[in-house]
C-alpha cells in the first residue's frame, strides 16, 4: 500500500492486502488475487463470504431497528437466537447473555461463576483454574485465564495467576507416558491442583475441548473429559467450556464437548455464532446455574452497550437458520475426515510434518526438525510464519498456532476452511499447502 496509513494493524512492519469482496471460501484483495481462506479467517468465517441471505437480513434488520440498549427493550432477534441456541447446546444449557468477543464471553462466564458461588453462600470460590497452551481471550480477565505464556508476558504483574494444570498433549505428553499407560495422568492432575489449593478457593475450571490458537487442534484422549467432569463434580467446581473456536458445528459436532459426551455448566460461544457478518459471542449458562441467581439477586453483573444488539442477534439467528438448511454440522464432519486423511497423507511424505489432528473442520499440522525425536524447530526460525507467508503468496490462507508446553511457539498451524468447502476446493487447498510444505522443508534442509 503506497499511501499513508494510520491503521494499527497487528504487525506495523508488514504489509497487508486490501480485501476487496469474498465469495464462498474465496477472498480476493483490490488487484484481483485470490485467496483460499483455509483458516476461515480467525476460524470464524463458518459459512463462507458473501452470502447475501445474510446481507439481506442485515439491510432488513437496519431498516426496522439496529440498536436498543438492553436495560431499556429486549428485541425478536436476540430472544429468537437466544431461544435457537438453547436447541443446539447439549442439555439444560438453555440460556444465553450476548456480547461481543469471544474474550467477553469467557470473562462473563468468569464472573457469573464467581456470583454463582456468592449466591450459594460460598463466596471464597473465586479461583479459576485453567490449562498451559490455552487461550480464552485478550481482556484481563480472560487472558489470566489464559495459558498462553507470549501474550500473557507483558502483563503478568496484572494477571491473577490462574493456569494451572498441564494440557492433554499426548503428541509431547507433559508427563512422558503414553496412552493409555499414562492412566490420564493430565486429567488428575486437576484434583491434586483443587487438593492443595482448596475447593473452598476455587470457581470454575475453564477449558476449550479441543485445544486451538495455542496448541493447532489438539484432541484429548478418550475418557479425559469423563474424569475432568466427575473431579468437577466431587470438589464442587463449575467445568466451562470454551466453544469460542469450537463451537457452533466447527468440529462436526454443534460443540465439540458433545464427542464426549460430557456435561458443562457453561459454553463460551463466538466466532462462527455470526460467521463472521456481525460481531456477537455468548455466555451459555445451564438451568443449574441460573437457579440460585434467578432466585437471589436476580441480575448477572456485567453487560456491555451493545450487549444482545438486535443486528448482530438477526446476523447470528440468520446465519445458524442458514447452517441448519445446508446441514454444515454433518458437512463439517465428512469434509473433516477427509482433509484429515489428505493431511496425512502428506505426513507420511514430509518428515517436517510431526504431527497431524484435529476434528471436523478443526485441523492442526505440526512441524518438527526431526520426526523421531520430535525436536522442533529453533524459536529463531518461525517456521509457521515462513510457511504461512508462503502459502500467502500462493493464494491459501492458514493460521498460526503455537505449539510447545513452554510456550515456544510458532512450529503449527491450523487448517480450517469454511463449512461449505467443496471436495474440489479442498483438493485445490491441499495442493497449494504441500508445494508450501515441500519447499519450506527443502529451504531448512530436513
Ligand atoms: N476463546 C478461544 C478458544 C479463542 O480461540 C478465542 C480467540 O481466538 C477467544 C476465546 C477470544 O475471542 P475474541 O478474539 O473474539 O475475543
Amino acid at each position: 500500500m503506497n499511501m499513508a496509513s494510520y491503521l494499527i494493524k497487528p504487525f506495523l512492519d508488514q504489509e497487508y492486502p486490501i480485501a476487496d469482496y469474498g465469495k464462498g471460501i474465496y477472498l480476493y484483495d483490490n488487484e484481483g488475487k485470490e485467496y483460499i481462506d483455509g483458516s476461515s479467517g480467525a476460524v470464524t468465517a463458518s459459512i463462507g463470504h458473501g452470502v447475501l441471505e445474510i446481507a439481506d437480513v442485515m439491510k432488513e434488520q437496519a431498516k426496522k431497528v439496529s440498536f436498543v440498549y438492553r436495560s431499556q427493550f429486549t428485541s425478536e432477534p436476540a430472544e429468537k437466537l437466544a431461544e435457537k441456541l438453547k436447541d443446539w447446546a447439549p442439555g439444560d444449557v438453555n440460556w444465553s447473555f450476548f456480547v461481543n468477543s469471544g474474550s467477553e464471553a469467557t470473562e462473563t462466564a468468569l464472573k457469573v461463576a464467581i456470583q454463582y458461588w456468592q449466591e450459594k453462600g460460598k463466596p471464597s470460590k473465586i479461583k479459576i483454574l485453567s490449562r498451559w497452551m490455552s487461550y480464552h481471550g485478550i481482556t484481563l480477565g480472560a487472558l489470566s485465564m489464559s495459558g498462553h505464556v507470549g501474550r500473557r508476558a507483558r502483563f503478568t504483574p496484572l494477571l491473577e495467576d490462574f493456569p494451572s494444570v498441564n494440557p492433554p498433549y499426548c503428541y509431547r505428553c507433559p508427563f512422558h507416558k503414553t496412552y493409555p499407560e499414562c492412566q490420564l495422568m493430565c486429567a488428575e492432575e486437576l484434583e491434586t491442583t483443587i487438593r492443595r489449593i482448596g475447593a473452598d478457593h476455587i470457581a470454575a475450571f475453564i477449558a476449550e475441548p479441543i485445544i486451538g490458537a495455542s496448541g493447532a487442534a489438539i484432541v484429548p484422549p478418550e475418557g479425559y473429559y469423563q474424569r475432568i467432569r466427575d473431579i468437577c463434580d466431587k470438589y464442587e467446581v463449575l467445568f466451562i467450556a470454551d466453544e469460542v473456536m469450537s463451537g457452533i458445528g466447527r468440529t462436526g459436532k454443534a460443540f465439540a464437548i458433545n464427542h464426549w459426551q460430557v456435561q458443562p455448566d457453561m459454553i463460551a460461544v463466538g466466532k462462527g455464532l455470526t460467521g463472521g457478518y456481525a460481531p456477537l459471542a455468548a455466555t451459555m449458562i445451564s438451568d443449574r446455574i441460573m437457579a440460585p441467581i434467578e432466585s437471589g439477586s436476580k441480575l448477572i453483573m456485567s453487560g456491555h452497550t451493545y450487549s444482545a444488539n438486535p443486528q448482530s442477534t438477526a446476523v447470528g439467528l440468520a446465519v445458524l437458520e442458514y447452517m441448519e438448511k445446508h446441514q454444515l454440522v454433518k458437512r463439517s464432519e465428512k469434509m473433516g475426515t477427509l482433509l484429515l486423511e489428505k493431511l496425512h497423507n502428506l505426513k507420511q511424505k514430509y518428515p517436517i510434518i510431526g504431527d497431524v489432528r484435529g476434528k471436523g473442520l478443526l485441523t492442526g499440522v505440526e512441524f518438527v526438525s526431526n520426526i523421531f525425536n520430535k525436536i522442533p524447530f529453533a524459536s529463531e526460525v518461525s517456521v509457521s510464519k515462513i510457511l504461512i507467508k508462503k502459502c500467502m503468496d500462493k493464494g491459501l490462507l492458514v493460521y498460526p498456532a503455537s505449539a510447545g508446553i513452554e510456550g515456544h511457539g510458532g512450529d503449527a498451524v491450523l487448517i480450517a476452511p469454511p463449512l461449505v468447502i467443496e471436495k474440489e476446493q479442498l483438493e485445490q487447498l491441499i495442493k497449494i499447502f504441500e508445494e508450501a510444505v515441500k519447499e519450506l522443508q527443502i529451504e531448512l534442509q530436513v
